[in-house]
C-alpha cells in the first residue's frame, strides 16, 4: 500500500512516498505551487496512487478544522479528501514527534522543532496529544521581559530564540556563540519544564535550526535544570523530510484505523 506524506513548509513543499519504505518524491516551490495545491495534490494522485495522504502544515487544528494559518492563508479551507482519497492534516510538530517516536521507537516523547518559530508535539503512549487541538505550544510559554511577540503577547521563547527573532542564526551556529546567548538558556529551561511535566524518554529536537544544534551541549543545558530521576535521551535530529515522513505515517495510521 502506498502512502503520501506532505510538509507544506515556507519555502518547499516536500512530498514523500512510503511503499514499504519511504522513498523521496519531490521537491515543489511553496511560492508556486501553495495556490494551486489541490492540483498538485492530483498530479500526485495520478502519479502514485495512494490510499491516502497526510500533510503536515505549521497551522492549528481543532477537531480536524483548521483554526489558525497565519502563514498559509490558502490552505485555511481544507478538504478532507481529493478524488476519493482520504487527506489527513496534522501540525507539522505533531508530524515530526509522530515520526520521531517511530523510528526511535519511544513510547513517550517530546519532538521540538525549531526553525522560523518553535513547534512542539507531544507523543504519550504512542500517541499524539493534541489537548483541545493546541497542546504544547512551548514557544509562546512565558519566559520573561516585554519582547514582542509574532503572536501578539510578550516575553515568549521565540521572542529570544528562534528564526524570526535571532539576527543572524547561521552564524550564531557556526561560531558557536548561539550557546552563550541568553535565548538558548532560556530554550534549555524550558524544554527542562516540560521534561517535568510530561516526563517523556525521548525528547527529539529537529528543524532548520534546531537540526543543527550540537546534542551534547543542548542536553547539558537541559539537564542544568532537570531534577533528579527524570533521564530522558536528547537528540538532534537533523532531517529535513522528517515532517514529510511524519505525515506518511500520520495518513497510514489514520487510514488503518478508520
Ligand atoms: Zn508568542
Amino acid at each position: 500500500m502506498v502512502f503520501l506524506g506532505i510538509d507544506v513548509g515556507g519555502t518547499n513543499i516536500d512530498v514523500v512516498v512510503m511503499d514499504g519504505e519511504f522513498e523521496v518524491g519531490n521537491v515543489f516551490s511553496t511560492k508556486v505551487y501553495l495556490p494551486r495545491f489541490y492540483e498538485l495534490l492530483d498530479k500526485l494522485l495520478s502519479t502514485y496512487k495512494p490510499k491516502a495522504i497526510g500533510v503536515g502544515a505549521a497551522m492549528w487544528f481543532r477537531d480536524n478544522k483548521p483554526v489558525k494559518a497565519p502563514n498559509l492563508p490558502e490552505l485555511i479551507d481544507v478538504r478532507g479528501t481529493i478524488s476519493n482519497t482520504p487527506i489527513f492534516w496534522d501540525n507539522d510538530a505533531n508530524c515530526f514527534a509522530l515520526y520521531c517516536s517511530i523510528v526511535e521507537d519511544a513510547r513517550n516523547l517530546l519532538g521540538i522543532t525549531i526553525g522560523t518559530g518553535i513547534g512542539c508535539g507531544i507523543v504519550v503512549d504512542k500517541n499524539v496529544v493534541r489537548g483541545g487541538g493546541l497542546a504544547c505550544e512551548i514557544g509562546h510559554i512565558f519566559v520573561g521581559g516585554r519582547k514582542k511577540c509574532v503572536c501578539g503577547g510578550h516575553g515568549h521563547l521565540e521572542c529570544y530564540f528562534s528564526g524570526w527573532s535571532l539576527k543572524n542564526p547561521e552564524e550564531l551556529i557556526k561560531s558557536g556563540k548561539i550557546y552563550k546567548i541568553k535565548g538558548f538558556n532560556l530554550l534549555c529551561k524550558a524544554i527542562a519544564n516540560a521534561v517535568m511535566l510530561l516526563d517523556p524518554d525521548f525528547v527529539a529536537i529537529g528543524g532548520r535550526i534546531g537540526g543543527r544544534l550540537n546534542g551534547k551541549k543542548l542536553k547539558n543545558g537541559i539537564y542544568e535544570y532537570v531534577m533528579p530521576h527524570f533521564n530522558p535521551e536528547i537528540k538532534i535530529v537533523n532531517d529535513p523530510l522528517a515532517v514529510a515522513k511524519g505525515a506518511c505515517y500520520l495518513a497510514k495510521l489514520s487510514y488503518q484505523s478508520r
